[in-house]
């Protein structure tokens, strides 16, 4: 979906709020209830395709949950383009509503939203009991228009229902096409992703003004229009790909300055941020696909690294000077006769390669006298005989 479509969907979703729903507001299912339906790997597959093909239909399942989910009381959806426009929608909300309180557990995407810097500015205190709760939509569940919430501490239904507002901030991708779908997918994030879950809720609003839904998208329409990197969007965030990165092991979070680090960052973080500040994180990879093996959702990272890469250099956000400097490159590592001239002419290359700034900070890498291709050679023959 390129921003255009993104534009023109918002437009028509707002006038296709006409269908009816028989589905319950609330419907509560415990971890033992979806523990004695078994999930296989087989089970595990099919979602991954069920995830992967909803985000192809993303543009009418969004229209198709919004008519749902407003179906019952007009309760309204907020379009949000980018997470300025949550915080302005969120900032009307509290002064309207005259909100002092608020109350929310830690969460990804409220820093990526950067609400804590808003409570501050807006001089909103924490409370246990507060007038406005943020609570954590994990799925969007199109056939029945309600949000999935896993819940920790059994406390999430109660606060739903205390009769103060509800904030729910959630991605234009998280959204799942069936009910039954988003059962196998709770087993899933229980099973794989480990967390500490007592129960999942189904939620639809019953008050029409006490329920705030977000959808943001943030960038996410840009990777959806693209055919490769889309997929990516159907990371659970488990953490698992970071913990295997040998990069990520030696590096860690701070280079990255955002709540995504490791391979998926390396993947989604030039098109959630700007290509301009994060390109340079799709080059922190050497390859080694580690990630990929570990990955719940299959999700190719070693490849969409490769195509970020492609992709900048086909967009021109690779400057003139490194596009010539990676040609020259190029042009001399496939050459058999120049890979095999002396070390001092390799050693030159190189330098010449990386640059002075390089060399300042650091020592240059070390190269064997005789090249490879010569010793390759060399250690057949001795075996041969
Ligand atoms: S392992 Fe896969 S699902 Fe987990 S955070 Fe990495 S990309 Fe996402």
């Amino acid at each position: 979906m390129n921003s255009d479509a993104y534009f023109g969907f918002i437009q028509d979703s707002k006038s296709v709020i006409t269908k009816k729903s028989t589905d319950k507001e609330l419907n509560i299912v415990s971890k033992s209830e979806l523990f004695s339906k078994m999930f296989s790997v087989g089970d595990r597959d099919y979602l991954v395709s069920v995830l992967q093909k909803s985000l192809e239909n993303l543009h009418d399942n969004l229209i198709d949950f919004e008519c749902k989910y407003s179906s019952k009381n007009g309760a309204k959806i907020y379009w949000a383009v980018d997470y300025d426009d949550v915080l302005i929608g969120l900032h009307k909300i509290v002064s309207k509503r005259k909100v002092k309180t608020i109350n929310y557990q830690p969460d990804y995407l409220y820093e990526e939203v950067g609400l804590e810097d808003f409570f501050k500015k807006e001089k909103l205190k924490y409370s246990d009991v507060a007038d406005m709760q943020f609570i954590k939509a994990d799925k969007l569940v199109c056939d029945v228009g309600s949000i999935l919430i896993f819940d920790k501490n059994m406390s999430v239904a109660e606060r739903l229902n205390n009769g103060n507002i509800n904030v729910f901030i959630v991605g234009i991708e998280q959204l799942i096409t069936s009910m039954t779908d988003a059962e196998l997918y709770s087993m899933l994030m229980f099973s794989t992703a480990k967390k500490d879950y007592n129960s999942t809720i189904f939620y639809r609003p019953q008050v029409r003004d006490n329920d705030f839904l977000f959808i943001v998208d943030n960038g996410r329409s840009t990777m959806l229009s693209m055919q490769k990197q889309r997929i990516a969007l159907t990371c659970l965030h488990c953490g698992k790909c970071k913990k295997v990165c040998p990069v990520y092991n030696i590096i860690g979070d701070e280079p990255y300055n955002n709540v995504f680090a490791g391979p998926i960052a390396n993947v989604i973080l030039p098109f959630f941020e700007t290509v301009e500040s994060y390109k340079h994180v799709s080059y922190a990879c050497i390859m080694c696909g580690n990630c990929e093996k570990v990955c719940p959702m299959s999700i190719p990272l070693k490849d969409l690294i490769v195509e970020n890469r492609i992709y900048f250099r086909e967009n021109k956000f690779v400057d003139s000077i490194d596009n010539k400097r990676y040609s020259t490159y190029k042009k001399n590592i496939v050459s058999r006769n120049k890979m095999n001239k002396s070390k001092l002419f390799r050693c030159a290359a190189l330098k010449k390669f990386l640059g002075k700034s390089f060399c300042k900070k650091r020592k240059m890498p070390l190269l064997e006298s005789i090249p490879f291709n010569k010793q390759y050679i060399k250690k057949n023959q001795n075996n041969v005989r």
